[in-house]
């Protein structure tokens, strides 16, 4: 497991990238665009936009997204 935290402030969420696949189904659900994916993996430089919506919780196929500040 290669688990990273990626925050700004308050906001965060902790993935491990040797899981995600670049699938894109974070990318697709979240209404801020918080989630990209860039040379097949996900990038969320744009955490700091988060509403903590919740929509990202149990999306990933691969259960790449560990944790969030959201849920
Ligand atoms: S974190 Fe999961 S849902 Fe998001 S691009 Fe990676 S594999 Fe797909
Ligand atoms: S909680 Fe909502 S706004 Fe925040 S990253 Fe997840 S889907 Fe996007």
């Amino acid at each position: 497991m290669a688990k990273k935290r990626i925050e700004d402030g308050d906001l965060w969420v902790d993935v491990d990238l040797d899981l995600c696949t670049g699938a894109g189904e974070c990318v697709d659900v979240c209404p801020e665009d918080c989630y990209e994916v860039v040379n097949g993996k996900l990038v969320a430089d744009k955490i700091g936009t988060c509403i903590e919506c919740a929509a990202c919780d149990g999306v990933c196929p691969n259960d790449a997204i560990l944790d969030h500040c959201s849920w």
